[in-house]
Formats: structure tokens, sequence, C-alpha cells
């Protein structure tokens, strides 16, 4: 047995743990960060990056397909399946080879192996024993599925999805939450005949109302179908295909079924309830400092109850990293952390949704504008339908932003500026937005709740 000592161990290489791990160094702490597989994590090898690089193959795909619409000679002769893969292969290999000189270069100590914590203040990882004055759980998380779904064959989890080497003929998607419509969006552009079965009344069903509508308008003109209201009951599966059958009866048929249900917490069997930290439905249990119930041991990222996206674990890790500084950083606001859906259109939001803006101030104490993207000349040029909501207290700030419509997830960076420094429209309406830009049409919709539209009633 051998033992390391470290200021700070972390275990889980991922957007919570390699934040983390660069911050505290940046912070002048000896690190060890503890990887059993890649770091980079989820986000880097099988979420963000690799589908973000499918759905950018996707819009190609389209592009080229509507491209003689607007006087462009193009074909489209299919997708080359080994080709997209090379691709989104290389984008990660390359994006994984800056992070690894990355932490090299910040000299922290990147250790290879599956650990556990083994008390209070140390990692074990086999024979080694890592301590730390401070250890930083993150773990991460994996794709669920339903009790009695069993993931294999035909039915894919996001991983097996990534991984396909075919475009399917027909695949269902069980839910129509995140993953769930990105993988939908791909997989249509590239040509498949695509079915959503989501359980709730709505697709991404934790958007505000009025995004939920448009974007199934959209998909439905996009050929994208969809159940919406009814529980998945059992699915079988052949050597060439699966049979899903619906709480009502309902049967859908297609070549796999992609399960994406949600993620939980990667806590199981790692030591934490031995040492102490409690775990509530796996999650573990923390305070709004990131702070569990052992002192000295602080979580980040996917394993903490809330959102579950990179920007939030890159936040949250360089939180506890300047709090165990001694920095006393301001607390990461869960309900100011933008959220992007890449599918086409894209979907966009920060803040509260107007239905949660009601239920939180009463409905008297609120103001929503919708500007319908059909009055912006720049997304009428790039052939896109869609909307920007935006959700003011009255006389007050604004407390909500949500937008459905291509690119609009490059619009969020001021939403969210404006969501967190509680401005009012009318502070933001002299700001002058570019013409002929998408941002525009957040201006608008600014404007029209200071009481002066412009392209707009
Ligand atoms: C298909 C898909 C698409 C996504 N797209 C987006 C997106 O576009 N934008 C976005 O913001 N988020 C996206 N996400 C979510 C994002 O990937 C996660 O929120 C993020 O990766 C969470 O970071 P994390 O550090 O908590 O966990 P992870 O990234 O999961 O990292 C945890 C790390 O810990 C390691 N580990 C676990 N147990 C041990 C152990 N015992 N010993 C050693 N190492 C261990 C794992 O190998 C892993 O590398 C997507 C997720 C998926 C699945």
């Amino acid at each position: 047995m051998t033992d390391h000592t470290f200021d700070i161990v972390i275990l889980g290489g991922g957007s919570g743990g390699y934040a983390a791990a660069i911050r505290a160094s940046e912070l002048g702490k000896s690190v060890a960060l503890i990887e059993k597989d890649k770091v980079g994590g989820t986000c880097l090898h099988r979420g963000c990056i690799p589908t973000k690089a499918l759905l950018h193959a996707a819009e190609v795909a389209d592009t080229t397909r509507t491209a003689p619409s607007i006087g462009v000679k193009a074909q489209f002769d299919g997708i080359d399946m080994p080709g997209v893969t090379a691709y989104r292969e290389g984008i990660v290999a390359k994006k994984f080879k800056g992070l690894e000189g990355l932490l090299k270069a910040r000299g922290i100590t990147v250790v290879s192996g599956e650990g556990r914590l083994a008390s209070a203040n140390s990692v074990a990882v086999g024979d080694d024993i890592y301590s730390g004055t401070d250890i930083i759980l993150a773990t991460g998380s994996y794709s669920r599925s339903l009790p009695g779904l069993e993931i294999g064959g035909r039915v894919l989890t996001s991983e097996h999805a990534l991984a396909l080497g075919e475009v399917p003929g027909r695949v269902l998607v069980l839910g129509g939450g995140v993953i769930g419509v990105e993988f939908a969006s791909v997989w249509r552009s590239f040509g498949a005949e695509v079915t959503i079965i989501e359980a709730l009344p709505h697709l991404v069903p934790n958007e505000d109302e009025a995004v939920s509508k448009t974007l199934e308008r959209a998909f439905r003109r996009r050929g994208i179908t969809y159940s919406l209201g009814v529980r998945f009951q059992s699915v079988t599966q052949s050597a060439t295909g699966v049979t899903v059958t619906l709480e009502d009866g309902t049967v859908h048929e297609g070549d796999y079924l992609l399960v994406a249900v949600g993620r939980g917490p990667a806590t199981d069997g790692l030591g934490f309830e031995a040492a102490g930290v409690a775990l509530e439905r796996g999650f573990v249990t923390v305070d709004e400092r990131l702070r569990t119930t052992v002192p000295g041991i602080w979580a980040v990222g996917d394993i903490t109850p809330g959102l579950q996206l990179a920007h939030r674990g890159f936040a949250q890790g360089i939180f506890v990293a300047e709090e165990i500084a001694g920095l006393a950083p301001i607390v990461v606001p869960d309900l100011e952390i933008p959220k992007v859906t890449y599918c086409d259109p894209e979907v966009a939001s920060v803040g509260l949704t107007e239905a949660q803006a009601i239920e939180a101030r009463g409905a008297d104490a609120i103001e929503s504008y919708n500007y319908n993207l059909a009055g912006n000349g720049k997304s009428e040029i790039i052939g896109t339908a869609g909307m920007i909501k935006v959700v003011r207290e009255k006389a007050g700030p604004v407390i909500g932003v949500h937008m459905v419509g291509a690119r609009v997830g490059e619009l969020i960076g001021e939403a969210q500026l404006v969501v967190g420094w509680d401005a009012h429209p009318e502070d933001i309406a002299p700001f002058i937005h570019a013409h002929p830009t998408q941002n525009e049409a957040l201006g608008e919709a600014f404007l029209a709740l200071a009481g002066k539209p412009l392209h707009a009633l």
C-alpha cells in the first residue's frame, strides 16, 4: 500500500472534476484527479461534444437538401456514416488531447484507475491511497432506464446511439427531453422515420409551454412524429426490430429504440455512505456551498441534485476550488443557468417559465411578451420560424427568457446577463442590436415590453 498526499483529491475527471482541478491548481493547490476512463468525462466523450458534432452533420445535410431552393446547386446524396463517425471522433480526439495537455501544464496529477472513497479524507485506487485535506466527489451520471425495460440488442442508450454505425430506417425514441429530441433531430436529418414517445403532455416538458408547442409544430413539419401523454408499457425485440406498446394499447415499431428517460447519479458502491456522505435517491446531499454531510468532502456536477449540464459542472467545480482556497465565491445560482437544446430548431432558455413565474409571484404580478421570429429579417433569410418569449415582473426585472428557432442557442448569453443582473426591459431598450441579426429579435422583445415596439405590434 502506497500513500500519496495532496491538498485536494478529486474523484472523477469530467466537467465538474477537471474544472475544480484546474481552478485549484491556479490557486496554488496540489491536486490529484482520479479518473477510471478518460478525462473530459461524459460531456467530451459521450455527451455534449460528440452529439453536437452529429447535429452539425445533420445541419449540413439539411442545408444541402434545401440549397436548390435558394438558388445554390447542390445535391444531397445521403449520409456516409463512417465519414460522420470519423469527423465526430476527430473532434473529440482533438479536444481530449488539448485537455490532457492543459491538465499536465497545470501540474495536476492525473491518476488512472477506479477510485473509492476510503475515509473522510482519502480515496483508494487499488492498493494506493490518495489523501487530501479536501476531497471533491465528481463521479457523474449514467443513462437511466425504466423498471422492466432492459437495455441491450436493439434497445439503446445514448452511448450506443452515438456508436451506431448506420442510419436506421425507422427509430423510436423513448423520452422527449433534451437527449431524446436531439437524437430525434439528427436521425430525421439523416433520413430516418422517427417517432418520439413522451409520457408527459409535451416535448421538452421542462421548458415554457409556448416553447414546447412551437417545437412540436416545427418537428411535425419536419416529419418527426410523436406520441404525448401516454406512458410506455413494454418492448419486445426481434432480430430485425423492436415493438413498443404503450399503456393505452398503441403499438409502435422501429429498427431500434433509444431510451432517453434521464440520467441517474453514479454514486453506487463508491464508499460514499460508509464514509458518512448522505445520499438522497442516489444524489449526494449538498448545501448551497456544495458541502456534503462530511466536513472536507464536497460534491459537484451530475451527482448533485439539479440541472445536469456541463457548464453547471464547470461552475460548481470552480466554486468549490475557490471556496476551499478561502475566496468566498458567490453561490452557483441554478435558476440563472442557461439551458440549450441543440435540435433543429434549437431551444434556449434561462430563468422562470411563465407558469413558474405566475406560481411564484401571482398572475397579476407578471407580464410576458412573445416576439415571433417571422418579424426578424435574419431569421427569414436563414429560413427559420420560432419565437422569443420574455417574462418580466410588472414594472420590474426580466425573470425569464425562452426561445425557439434555428441558432437561438447563440442568443442565450445576452438573455442570461439580463436575467442574472435583474435588468428591466427599460434598462436594455437603449442598447442597440446590430441589424440584421437574430439578436435583434431579443432587442425587439425588450423594446415591446418597454412600451415601444418597433417591428411588432
Ligand atoms: C448524450 C448527452 C448529451 C449531452 N449534451 C450536453 C450539452 O449539449 N450541454 C451540456 O451542458 N450538457 C450536456 N450533457 C450533460 C453533460 O455531459 C453532463 O452534465 C456533464 O458531463 C456532467 O459532468 P460531471 O463532471 O458531473 O460528470 P461526468 O462528465 O459524467 O464525469 C464523471 C467522470 O467520473 C469518472 N468516474 C466515475 N466513477 C469513478 C470512479 N469510481 N473512479 C474514477 N473515476 C470515476 C467517469 O469515468 C467520468 O469521466 C449531455 C449528456 C449526454 C449523455
